[in-house]
C-alpha cells in the first residue's frame, strides 16, 4: 500500500528512470549538486580551451588564423559563463545545466574541428578529440543520450574532415577511427554506469525515507512523521495562502471485539482495508493520511473547508459501513466514527497549534462514539478557552 511500491527501474540504454515522474523528482533532488558540478566543469574546460590559444600562436604565429581561433575560443568561454549564471538563477538547475552542457559541448566540438582544420596535425588532434569525448561523456553533467549524440556526431565530423581534406594516410585514418570508437565506447559505458549507480543510490534512499515515515501495516504515514512537524507545516502553508484546512480523526468502532472474536490477523486485515479506503478517497500528494494510534487515523485535508471535509468524512463513513473485509472465509464488517474540525487560516489571524486542532477533532470523534458510533461530528475550529 506504500506509495513507493512501483519499482524505481532504471532503463539500461539511457541510464534514466523508466518513470518520467521519478526521473524529474531525481533531477530536482540533485539540482544543487548538478549545478555545482556543472559550474566547476564548465569553468575548468573553458579556461583550458582558452589557454590552448597559446598552442595556436606557437603553431600558426600571430596572424589572422590565430586571431580567428582566439575569437572562437573566447566565444566558447562566454557560452560557459552564460551557462553557469543561468543555471545558478534557474528554478530547475539540473535542466538548465543540461542545456548549458549541450550548447557548450556542441560549440566546443565545432570550434575544435575548425582548429584541427587550421592546424592540420591529425595525430595530436585525434588524441585531443578522444580526451574531449571522455570529458563530454563523464565530466560535464548532461543526459547520456545527448552526450552520446554530440560525441558520436563530433567523432564522425572529425573523421570526415580528415578524409575530405586528405589530412592523413588510410592507415592513420583507420587507426584514428579505432581510437575514437574506443573513446566513445568506454565513455558511453562509464557514463551509463555512473548514471545508473546514482539513480540506484537515490532510489535506495527514497525507500529508506519511505520506510521511516510510513506505518508498515497500513501504508499510512506514521506518528513519527506527524511528530516531525507535518501538521504544523500544513497550518503554516494554509496561513500563508489564506486558505482553509480541515482535519478528520476517525476510529474503527468495536475493533477490540473483532480482534477478540476473529483473531489479531483478521483485525490487521480490517485495518489495512480501512487505511486503503482512506488513502483511495483522499487526494494523492495533497491530503495526508496518518495512522494516529492502533485503529485511529488522522486525515489532513489541504484547501478544504469544514463543509467539504464533513462531506468527505460522511462519504468515507458510508463506504466503510457498506464494506466488508475478507479474512480467509470470514467476512468482517466494522463501522467508524469521525470527528471533523475545519479552520480558516491567514497570517493576520492568530496561529493554531497542531496538537490543539487534533485534540478538538478527537473530542468530536468521542462525541460521535457516545452518540451511538458510525457517525460524523463536525465543528468549526474554536480556540480552547
Ligand atoms: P470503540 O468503538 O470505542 O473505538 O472501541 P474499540 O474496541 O474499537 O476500541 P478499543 O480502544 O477498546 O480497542 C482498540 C483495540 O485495537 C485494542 C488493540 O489491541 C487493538 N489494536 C491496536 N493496534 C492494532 C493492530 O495493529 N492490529 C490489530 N489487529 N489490533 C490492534
Ligand atoms: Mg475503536
Ligand atoms: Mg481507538
Amino acid at each position: 500500500m506504500s506509495k513507493l511500491q512501483s519499482p524505481g527501474a532504471v532503463t539500461r540504454w539511457n541510464g534514466e528512470f523508466a518513470s518520467a515522474t521519478i526521473e524529474s523528482a531525481f533531477l530536482r533532488e540533485q539540482g544543487s549538486a548538478i549545478q555545482h558540478e556543472s559550474a566547476r566543469s564548465l569553468a575548468f574546460c573553458a579556461l583550458f580551451f582558452l589557454a590552448f590559444a597559446l598552442a595556436d600562436a606557437a603553431h600558426l604565429g600571430y596572424g589572422s588564423a590565430t586571431l580567428t581561433l582566439f575569437a572562437a575560443r573566447l566565444a566558447i568561454a562566454v557560452v560557459a559563463l552564460t551557462g553557469i549564471v543561468l543555471t545558478r538563477r534557474s528554478t530547475n538547475p539540473a535542466h538548465t545545466a543540461y542545456r548549458a552542457a549541450t550548447a557548450f559541448t556542441s560549440l566546443t566540438m565545432l570550434t575544435f574541428l575548425l582548429i584541427a582544420y587550421f592546424r592540420g596535425d591529425l595525430l595530436l588532434h585525434g588524441m585531443s578529440m578522444a580526451i574531449m569525448l571522455i570529458i563530454v561523456y563523464l565530466f560535464i553533467p548532461n543526459r547520456l543520450v545527448t552526450a552520446t549524440t554530440i560525441a558520436l556526431s563530433a567523432s564522425a565530423a572529425f573523421l570526415a574532415l580528415v578524409h575530405v581534406f586528405d589530412m592523413a594516410s588510410p592507415r592513420q585514418l583507420s587507426t584514428m577511427t579505432m581510437l575514437l570508437m574506443l573513446a566513445n565506447l568506454f565513455g558511453a559505458i562509464a557514463a551509463r554506469r555512473d548514471a545508473c549507480l546514482s539513480r540506484r543510490h537515490y532510489w535506495t534512499q527514497q525507500i529508506l525515507i519511505d520506510h521511516s515515515v510510513r506505518d508498515p501495516l497500513t501504508g499510512a504515514f506514521n506518528r513519527r512523521h506527524l511528530n516531525a512537524g507535518l501538521l504544523e507545516q500544513e497550518i503554516d502553508r494554509a496561513r500563508r495562502q489564506r486558505s482553509a484546512l480541515t482535519i478528520v480523526v476517525c476510529d474503527l468502532d468495536g475493533f477490540k471485539a473483532i480482534n477478540d472474536t476473529h483473531g489479531h490477523q483478521a483485525g490487521d486485515k480490517l485495518l489495512q482495508d480501512f487505511a486503503h479506503l482512506l488513502l483511495s478517497m483522499t487526494r494523492d500528494g495533497i491530503d495526508t493520511v496518518v495512522r494516529y494510534g492502533g485503529e485511529e487515523f488522522l486525515l489532513i485535508l489541504r484547501d478544504t473547508d469544514l463543509a467539504e471535509g464533513q462531506a468527505l468524512a460522511e462519504r468515507i463513513r458510508a463506504h466503510q459501513a457498506a464494506a466488508s473485509s475478507l479474512h480467509g472465509e470470514v467476512r468482517i464488517q466494522a463501522t467508524a466514527s469521525f470527528g471533523v474540525v475545519g479552520a480558516r487560516l491567514s497570517t493576520s489571524l492568530p496561529g493554531i497549534a497542531g496538537h490543539a486542532l487534533i485534540a478538538h477533532a478527537d473530542e468530536l470523534m468521542y462525541v460521535a462514539k457516545r452518540s451511538g458510533r458510525n457517525r460524523v461530528h463536525a465543528a468549526e475550529w474554536t480556540p480552547p478557552a
